[in-house]
């Protein structure tokens, strides 16, 4: 690796560079935080990003933009942060990246770019996501938008669902001249980031203003509509005209964990407790007077180790519980949350129950719950996943007294589209089969992706999808 690296503005000598420590983002303190729904981080000033922007190598061969699923041009987007440009790096970024507002917040970048990341071998990577966090956020202050060059190519695209996929593909084709609408069940768009993710770790004004930004470039929105019940796809194509369609439709149908007692009032699925606490807006009570706030003055349990647990009960605790606990069967390394959301729970007072498993949800003896018989757990042998198999210890049951429980162990394929679309492959859980390169279907013009296809996975994953479906959904309309 060269000494000074000349990409346009980096000056420092590499020895230098390397001696900066990585900018760490500031944050409202634990206390204060546990008792509202504001932002848990709060960006980086300018003075941050630009000394973060500065630790960059400038490596040769830029891992951390191989390993992004979308692909942004991570060492450019960075250097026009040494230049001062934010506007610039914002432009650079939504070349691959349409929601760059919502990346910077909750992808998992240790997992992808910042994971690649030279930096990481030696110490801490690069803040990417902090820093497109920064530029994202410099780019909405200005109001600034910048509208597709290309001439309109006549065709028109349906894309059904709103989350992170749909907005991809829809932000993707608008970009290359195609006429795109989106159809969304609920009465809100942004799929999960809207419903499920709460508004202490992604603002709904920040949804908001992405999704405005893509309506600003021709995108088309229309809410309240179930395809597969209002319309089908095959009306969508054959009556309205759609030369193709995108399904985006998510994996938001809860599972539950057959148990004795799961019926019992004050038993919860993530999904349901999230979208009471979001779409009902729970979190502005007593503005709001939704019901889920019986959980003030209570002690709380979610079940399982993953984003939607900790968010799950991270809510809990901000809505008043009394104890709030997360009961999970493995120990900490196999939790599939991402790192920060464990330690922010932590520093939050939530308690964590590992290696503990719930068997029975226990009655008060009047339909409610009274507590949750557990057991604890140790590992045993690898299991297909790879992680180390949960094993009940005999004699060790106790109960916790809870009454409140969130199940949080897993969702599966939201159904409605497979069962009115003929033709359409799906696999035998329901998901929708699609080529991992092309997302195209088994049904000519209809292209899928995200988690309804792959299940439940991550929203860089999902646009990742949506980036691809987009590429082959121009070509097919563009050569057939
Ligand atoms: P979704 O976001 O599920 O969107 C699908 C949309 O399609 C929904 O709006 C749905 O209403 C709509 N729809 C369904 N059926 C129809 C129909 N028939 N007609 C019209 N519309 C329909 N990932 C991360 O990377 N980082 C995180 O921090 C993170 N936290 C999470 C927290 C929670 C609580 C949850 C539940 C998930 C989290 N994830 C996270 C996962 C991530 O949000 C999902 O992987 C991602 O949203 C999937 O995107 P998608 O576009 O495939 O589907």
């Amino acid at each position: 690796m060269p000494e000074t690296v000349q990409i346009k503005h980096a000056t420092l000598p590499l020895r230098e560079r390397m001696k900066i420590p990585r900018q760490h983002m500031l944050e409202q303190s634990a206390i204060e935080r546990a008792a509202n729904f504001k932002e848990v981080n709060l960006g980086y000033t300018t003075e941050l990003a630009s000394r973060e922007a500065r630790r960059c190598l400038y490596c040769q061969k830029p891992t951390c933009m191989t390993h992004c699923p979308v692909g942004v041009k991570v060492q450019e987007f960075v250097d026009l942060i040494v230049a001062g440009d934010f506007a610039a790096a914002a432009a650079k970024i939504r070349e691959d990246n349409v929601l760059p507002a919502i990346t910077g917040r909750v992808c998992p970048q240790e997992d992808h770019c910042e994971g690649a990341c030279v930096l990481a071998k030696k110490g801490e990577s690069l803040g990417i996501g902090y820093l497109e966090r920064f530029v994202a956020d410099y780019e909405q202050s200005t109001g600034i938008v910048h509208m597709p060059t290309v001439p309109p190519t006549g065709k028109r695209v349906a894309v059904v669902g709103s989350g992170p996929a749909g907005l991809t593909v829809a932000g993707d084709l608008v970009q290359r001249g195609h006429a795109v609408r989106v159809f969304e069940a609920l009465h809100e768009l942004g799929g999960v980031l809207t419903y499920g993710i709460p508004e202490f770790r992604l603002p709904k004004n920040i949804i908001k203003q992405q999704i405005d930004y893509l309506r600003a470039t021709g995108v088309e929105f229309e809410t309240n509509v179930v395809v597969g019940k209002t319309v089908t796809i095959d009306e969508l194509m054959q009556e309205e005209g759609y030369d193709a369609v995108f399904i985006g439709t998510g994996a938001g149908a809860p599972l539950f964990m057959n148990i004795p007692g799961e019926h019992l009032n004050g038993v919860y699925s993530a999904n349901e407790f999230l979208t009471r606490v979001n779409l009902m807006k729970a979190y502005k009570f007593p503005e709001y007077d939704e019901p889920i706030v019986s959980v003030r003055g209570k002690d709380v349990a979610v079940i399982g180790g993953g984003n939607t647990a900790l968010d799950a009960i991270r809510t809990a605790l901000r809505l008043g519980a009394r104890k709030a606990y997360v009961v999970y069967r493995r120990s900490e390394a196999e939790m599939p949350a991402r790192a920060e959301e464990v330690r922010h729970a932590r520093q939050e007072g939530i308690d964590f129950q590992l290696l503990t498993n719930p068997i029975e949800f226990l009655s008060d003896g009047n339909g409610w719950l009274g507590g949750m018989r557990c057991v604890r757990m140790e590992l045993g042998e690898p299991d297909a996943s790879g992680r180390r198999r949960p094993v009940p210890i005999a004699g060790s049951e106790f109960d916790l007294p809870v009454s409140v429980a969130i199940i949080s162990v897993g969702t599966s394929a939201n159904p409605v589209i497979q069962r009115s679309s003929p033709g359409l492959a799906t696999d035998k859980r329901g998901y929708i089969q699609a080529d991992p390169e092309t997302q195209r279907t088994s049904r000519k013009g209809i292209f899928a992706g995200g988690d309804i296809v792959t299940g439940s996975a991550t929203v860089i994953l999902a646009m990742g999808a949506g980036r691809r479906a987009a590429q082959s959904i121009h070509e097919y309309l563009m050569n057939g």
